[in-house]
């Protein structure tokens, strides 16, 4: 799984870092960053919840 969050509208809101820490990771300019190039097996199900969760629903995964 891979996954992606668009810059342009993450709010920082630091919900799919909670439930994800080892996948994303909130930067300098308080966006969501994803740190990893594909997402650990057993991070994917807190991946989906951070999907289903985002306040302004831009992460974005792609099943391998
Ligand atoms: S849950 Fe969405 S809006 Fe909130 S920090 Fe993560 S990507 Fe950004």
């Amino acid at each position: 799984m891979k996954v992606t969050v668009d810059e342009s509208t993450c709010t920082g809101c630091e919900v799919c870092t909670d439930l994800a820490p080892d996948v994303f990771e909130i930067d300098d300019d308080m966006i969501s960053r994803v740190k990893v190039d594909a997402v650990p097996s057993g991070s994917e199900d807190k991946v989906r919840e951070a999907v289903d969760s985002c306040p302004v629903a831009c992460i974005d995964i792609t099943e391998e």
